[in-house]
Order: structure tokens, then C-alpha cells, then sequence
């Protein structure tokens, strides 16, 4: 003879089937004298029917398949018989729920972790590019820059192999407001504007840039501090670097 309390203890995993078999089969034939069991288990299994437990459903208990068909026969215990088509209708819908949020909740993770491959894709290839274009520069050039008390640089390694320009420049204060410091090429018909170059006076500014179309013939690069939103197509402020290949 089982004490009461084991009943009471083991509702849940009775609702979850994770009870030995034998044991499953004491628990249902207690369930056929206890009233407070009977009701505990239906409370149970409308809780548990809520949730969505992980991918694979649970497989209903043999003994609710049967006292659903017992009420549909019309036997004693279970629900009016009217209500039987709109219970298992309502259980349906609570199953293909859990599916569709366990199947929504996989499909969005699937999508994340696409895109975060994506942007690891994208960022290594792009560090390889750099890495490409200073180990395989045919060329390296340096100038000093000084400002103030500030003491810097730029760094242009050339690859003529894509024709691209790897710039560092480093050692810069930030721009003064209003100001911007201006990337120019220099090239045998005239300055070419480039792009601005965003100084912090902290880590170097490190700029990977195609040659300026139109342009026959690259001959060197300058650093100019501009009015910002200037677009001249010459360099008015002060020169702060002056590089010739
Ligand atoms: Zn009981």
C-alpha cells in the first residue's frame, strides 16, 4: 500500500509520464478512488498544456485519450459529450501553438546567428584587406607632422598591384570646431579631394582608399585643416603634411 503523500508528491510526473511504468499504473488506479488527485491531475494538465515544452510535444497519457473517448461514448466521468469536438479542437490549437512558437523561436535564432556569420564574414574580409594592402605595398611612405606640442604622422602604404592606399595617420589632436582635417590626392592635373580624416589625439586614423577616378597619375597626398563643408576643388586652410611617391 502506497502512502497518500507519494500520490501528492508525484502529480507532476504522473502529467509529465516520466513515472516507471508500474508505478504509472498504481497512480491511475488511485486516480479511480481520489477525487482530489482526479482534480489536482486536470488542474495540472491545463497548466501544462500552456506551455510550450521545448521541440518535441509531449505524447498525450494513454488514459486522457481514453476518457476523452469515454465522455464522447457518453460514460461516466469527462465532459458533456457537445463538449468533447470543441476540448479536443482547443488542444489541437494549444499543441500547434507550442509548435509554432517553438518553430517562430528557432527560426529567429537561425536568422541571428545568419546575420552575426554575415558581419564575422564581411569584418574578416576586411581585415584581410588591410593586411593585404601593407604586406604587399610596393611602396611606403612617411611625413612628419607637427602641431603644437603634438608630434605626428602619416603612413601611406601603396599597393600597385589593386591600386588602393593604406593611410595611418596618428599623433593628431582632434579637429577644432568647425574644423576638419582633409585627406588630398596629388596628382599631375591638380588636388584631388579625398575623404576627412577623424583625429582623436588618442589611436591612429587608419584609411583604405581606391585612387580618385579620373585621375592618369597619382603623385603624392597632403593633409589640410579645412572649413568644415567645404567641397572647393583645392585645399584653402593649412597644410599639415605634404607626401610626394
Ligand atoms: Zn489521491
Amino acid at each position: 500500500m502506497i502512502a497518500h503523500d507519494w500520490f501528492v508528491e508525484h502529480r507532476t510526473d504522473f502529467v509529465a509520464r516520466t513515472l516507471e511504468p508500474d508505478e504509472e499504473r498504481s497512480f491511475t488506479e488511485h486516480l479511480g478512488g481520489c477525487a482530489d488527485c482526479r482534480a489536482a491531475i486536470a488542474r495540472l494538465e491545463q497548466e501544462l498544456a500552456w506551455l510550450p515544452m521545448g521541440l518535441a510535444p509531449v505524447p498525450p497519457r494513454p488514459g486522457l485519450t481514453r476518457s476523452l473517448v469515454a465522455g464522447a461514448l457518453g460514460e461516466r466521468r469527462g465532459p458533456p459529450r457537445w463538449l468533447v469536438p470543441f476540448a479536443l479542437a482547443a488542444s489541437l490549437a494549444l499543441s500547434l501553438g507550442a509548435w509554432f512558437w517553438a518553430l517562430g523561436t528557432t527560426r529567429a535564432f537561425e536568422r541571428q546567428l545568419a546575420q552575426e556569420r554575415g558581419r564575422l564574414v564581411e569584418e574578416l574580409a576586411m581585415t584581410r584587406d588591410t593586411l593585404g594592402i601593407i604586406r604587399e605595398a610596393g611602396m611606403v611612405r612617411h611625413a612628419s607632422i607637427s602641431m603644437g606640442k603634438k608630434q605626428g604622422g602619416m603612413l601611406i602604404f601603396a599597393d600597385e598591384r589593386t591600386h588602393r592606399w593604406n593611410v595611418v595617420v596618428y599623433g593628431l589632436p582632434a579637429s577644432e570646431p568647425g574644423e576638419v582635417c582633409q585627406f588630398w590626392f596629388i596628382t599631375d592635373s591638380g588636388m584631388v579631394r579625398g575623404v576627412e580624416v577623424k583625429t582623436d589625439g588618442r589611436s591612429p586614423a587608419l584609411l583604405t582608399l581606391p585612387m580618385p577616378p579620373n585621375a592618369r597619375n597619382v603623385m603624392g597626398a597632403a593633409l589640410t585643416i579645412e572649413p568644415m563643408g567645404a567641397t572647393g576643388a583645392a585645399p584653402a586652410g593649412v597644410e599639415l603634411a605634404h607626401l610626394m611617391l
